[in-house]
């Protein structure tokens, strides 16, 4: 069925098709020309990263990371059960095993006090999803992985223009604290490229294997910057380039970053505004963020009282044509991982998978379609 409110619709600055028959008439449409430079460029200036790869996904930045951190079949990896199915995969790919971790109360995210004790000799790294875009405590995360010699990884999909005010009262961009960070451009989140997402290697010990690892296991970057007189294959490697058509479609994505945010914002503090009495009266909860984070308005969502609660709001949304979803079923409990997984119950990752609903959210919606979306709610 096609609804008269979609839950996304991309959203189109109309400098995409410009930028990308700039791209062609350079006659240079493979990866890593003009565009590529110009986006990676833009997230090391305005955000503080370190080193950035664009990728044709985030998770191929995701599986970019495992290949970097050397993960090896037995090494153990801390996530949330309550994410997207890339953040494991890209660690099982290389044969570890993923010890999932439960979500807070308060928020979807990890929660952060119940990581160390799922800590081992076996473990290797920590995956913390900045649910919805909302910081994980990194200070709390960073400090685990100094004490236990772990990297870290944020599986910064969700998170881009967002920030985590650390202890030191220093406001960082998501994605530039961890290790290694991952992006997503994917068409449903807030800035895309139809597929897309970039690698942060913010730990410059990493930075040179990353490049190789991203042009297929060669030195090639190296080559073209002159530094060596030939390449050659050095490395494992794949091919994890986007070409330059992407690139520039990213392009006109990102100077349009602060209205695109600016009008997502608006549509966010509408929704929590018109919703707030249902949260007052106790009959959902709204997104909660800790002081540490900031709003970047990814997604718009409600937790339910229960399962029998969000279909009946799904199913009244659905009767006035509007659509909302919901997502992520534990993976601890997955087909595929039950079976390999250790048996410990996680509750509240259960609990969003039952109760979570996210409403439309897109730049393009009007202010008159929020208020419908919230009576029919009420
Ligand atoms: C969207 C998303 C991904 C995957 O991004 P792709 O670019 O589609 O590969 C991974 N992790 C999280 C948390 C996401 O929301």
């Amino acid at each position: 069925m096609s609804y008269r409110i979609p839950f996304n619709k991309p959203h189109l600055t109309g400098k995409e098709t410009e930028y990308i028959t700039d791209a062609v008439a350079t006659g240079k449409i493979s990866g890593n020309g003009k565009y590529t430079g110009l986006c990676q460029r833009f997230f090391r200036e305005n955000y503080g990263m370190g080193k950035c790869l664009l990728t044709t996904s985030c998770t191929d930045a995701l599986e970019m990371a495992a290949i970097l951190l050397d993960i090896q079949p037995g090494d153990e990896v801390i996530m949330p059960s309550y994410t997207f199915v890339s953040t494991a995969n890209a660690f099982v790919l290389r044969g570890a095993r993923i010890i999932f971790a439960d979500s807070r109360p308060d928020h979807p995210g990890i929660d952060e006090q119940k990581i160390e004790a799922l800590i081992t000799p076996k473990t290797k790294a920590i995956v913390p999803v900045h649910y919805a875009g909302v910081a994980c405590d990194m200070d709390m995360i960073m400090d685990l992985a100094r004490k236990h010699g772990l990297w870290v990884v944020e599986d910064a999909a969700q998170a881009i223009d967002s920030y985590y005010t650390g202890r030191d009262g220093v406001k960082r961009a998501l994605g530039s604290i961890g290790h290694l960070a991952a992006f997503s451009f994917h068409e449903t989140k807030n800035i895309i490229s139809g597929e897309g997402g970039m690698l942060v290697v913010n730990d410059p010990a990493f930075a040179e294997r990353a490049e190789i690892i991203w042009e297929k296991g060669t030195n090639r970057s190296a080559f073209f910057r002159g530094e060596v007189d030939k390449y050659g294959w050095v490395d494992v490697g794949s091919s994890f380039l986007p070409s330059e058509i992407i690139a520039a479609f990213l392009w006109a994505q990102l100077q349009e970053i602060k209205k695109i945010q600016q009008r997502r914002l608006a549509i966010w503090d509408t929704y929590h505004q018109l919703l707030q009495p249902l949260q007052a009266t106790g009959k959902f909860t709204l997104p909660y963020l800790p002081e540490y984070a900031s709003n970047n308005a990814h997604m718009f969502y409600v937790v339910c009282r229960d399962l029998h609660q969000r279909e009946t709001i799904t199913a009244g949304l659905k009767a006035a044509e509007t659509h909302a979803v919901f997502h992520y079923l534990s993976l601890h409990s997955s087909p595929y991982y039950t079976s390999r997984h250790d048996g410990r119950h996680l509750p509240q990752s259960d609990r969003y998978g039952d109760t979570l609903l996210r409403l439309p959210m897109y730049y393009e919606l009007e202010t008159k379609q929020i208020e419908e979306i919230c009576s029919v709610i009420h």
